[in-house]
């Protein structure tokens, strides 16, 4: 793609073009979207840059006594809908630009789900299955009282990501509450989502994301010629996305064929069982070894004839030389950004589907705004609800966008964009640029 011709955004930003970079590729996707509705050009210089972008340094002592300066981010790319939301990641490979990329992700889905929030994401460049429980414990309060007032239930609201669960988020709301005014300190438990149920965390939040991908395919799957209970899927990552979306998916009588994650990867010709696979996966951390599956290659695990491929582990996992081994009729995003674009490129030239993950994975976010209403609103809900209003959003925003596609005649990742884009618009048109 000649960037001068084809995005000359992010050349007039001083962009060094790197077809490589994963934040140039989020941005160069966007646009492309934006071209297909008229986004004005100021508006698409706006998104092509995250409004803020926050470096830390903090100190951390471990358990043997010495200490660590540890590097975390914060970035919030746009607050146009509504304040500040995204994951907080505690990995070793943690890095700017794809925190950036991330954040940008969030402001898509965000609009996309209509949620009433903006895009962000941060995190911290740690290996968490290297420290303890009391290393994470301190290394969350400390990043969040270097965070300071760059969080807040009304400004910008963390929750888990990858390396980061319900514990940190209690963690992180807790050293909140304790820094704060008061009166910050009453609304502190909005803060962040994704907490423990009984300290402020929301029914139906853990299954949340993998039960949304399970209402996309509702909509998505009669257009592409299947039925739940006639399909075989596989799926990479087998934690919270890849586990929840294999037990509702076979619940609804579809079959698990396959499963890579980072020990290995296993493949039943006829069926894995989805539920006894994460109670085997909770206690050893793992696929490999489980007695019930053969073990096979990741390559043979990539070639598995299947009906749905389901990434629901890291980025990027599916570039070009894994896409040419899939033998699937669609991909179904459950990890944020898994497909490369000339993987993208690859995909659709055979003809396979490709169903985005800014629509397949965003009913984690809408959960999480049911959690932080529930917070603001000192209530708790029963489970119903909060399923009944997750199937509502999430049904939604598939017709939105299998609607999108329809008019403008594109794939599902343009149209995902572009139902996101024409949100941010109408409410730049109507709030303008300040001053
Ligand atoms: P998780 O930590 O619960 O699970 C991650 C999975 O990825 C694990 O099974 C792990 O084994 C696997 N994995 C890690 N490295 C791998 C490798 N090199 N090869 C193969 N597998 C590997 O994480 P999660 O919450 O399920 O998130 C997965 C993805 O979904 C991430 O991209 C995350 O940002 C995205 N996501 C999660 C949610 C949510 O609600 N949890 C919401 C939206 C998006």
């Amino acid at each position: 793609m000649n960037r001068i011709t084809d995005n000359d955004v992010l050349t007039e930003l001083g962009f060094r073009y790197d077809p490589g970079d994963l934040y140039q590729q989020t941005i160069d996707a966007v646009l492309h979207a934006a071209d297909l509705v008229d986004v004005p050009r100021y508006l698409r210089l706006i998104l092509a840059q995250p409004k803020n972008e926050l470096i830390v340094h903090f100190p951390v002592q471990f358990d043997d006594g010495r200490y660590q300066l540890l590097k975390g981010y914060r970035v919030q790319h746009n607050n146009i809908l509504g304040p500040y939301k995204g994951g907080m990641r505690f990995h070793q490979s943690v890095n700017l630009d794809d925190i950036k990329s991330l954040s940008v992700l969030m402001t898509m889905k965000c609009s996309l789900a209509r949620l009433p929030f903006g895009g962000a994401k941060g995190g911290v460049q740690v290996d968490p299955r290297q420290c303890s429980s009391n290393e994470l414990m301190r290394l969350t309060r400390r990043f969040t009282s270097a965070l300071g007032s760059n969080i807040g239930p009304g400004h910008d609201i963390p929750a888990p990501d990858m390396g980061t669960n319900a514990q940190t988020m209690a963690w992180l709301a807790d050293t909140y509450m304790n820094i704060n005014e008061p009166e910050d300190r009453m609304n502190g438990l909005a803060v962040a989502t994704g907490k423990p149920l009984h300290f402020g965390g929301s029914h139906g939040r853990e299954q949340a994301t993998g039960q949304g991908l399970v209402h996309v395919l509702e909509v998505l799957l009669p257009e592409m010629n299947m039925e739940f209970d006639k399909l075989a899927f596989s799926t990479i990552g087998y934690g919270n996305v890849g586990s929840w979306a294999a037990r509702l998916l076979t619940e609804r009588g579809a079959i698990l064929r396959a499963v890579l994650d980072h020990t290995g990867a296993i493949f039943h010709e006829r069926a894995i069982d989805a539920i006894d696979l994460a109670h085997y996966v909770q206690s050893t951390g793992g696929v490999a070894g489980y007695a019930q599956a053969e073990s096979i290659s990741t390559e043979d695990f990539y070639s598995t004839q299947v009906d749905l491929f389901i990434p629901a582990a890291l980025e990027q996992m599916i570039d070009l030389d894994k896409a040419k081994m899939l033998r699937c009729r669609a991909v179904v995003e459950g990890a944020n950004a898994p497909t490369t674009p000339e993987a993208d490129r690859h995909l659709a030239e055979r003809d396979i589907t490709v169903l985005p993950a800014i629509l397949c994975n965003c009913g984690g976010v809408t959960v999480s705004y049911l959690e932080w209403k529930q917070n603001r609103q000192v209530e708790t809900w029963e489970e119903a609800r909060v399923t009944a209003a997750l199937q509502k959003t999430m049904l939604g925003a598939a017709q939105r966008v299998k609607i999108a596609a329809k008019n403008h005649h594109c794939d599902l990742r343009t149209a995902s964009y572009i139902v996101a884009l024409e949100q941010i618009k109408n409410v730049y048109d109507v709030r303008g640029v300040f001053p």
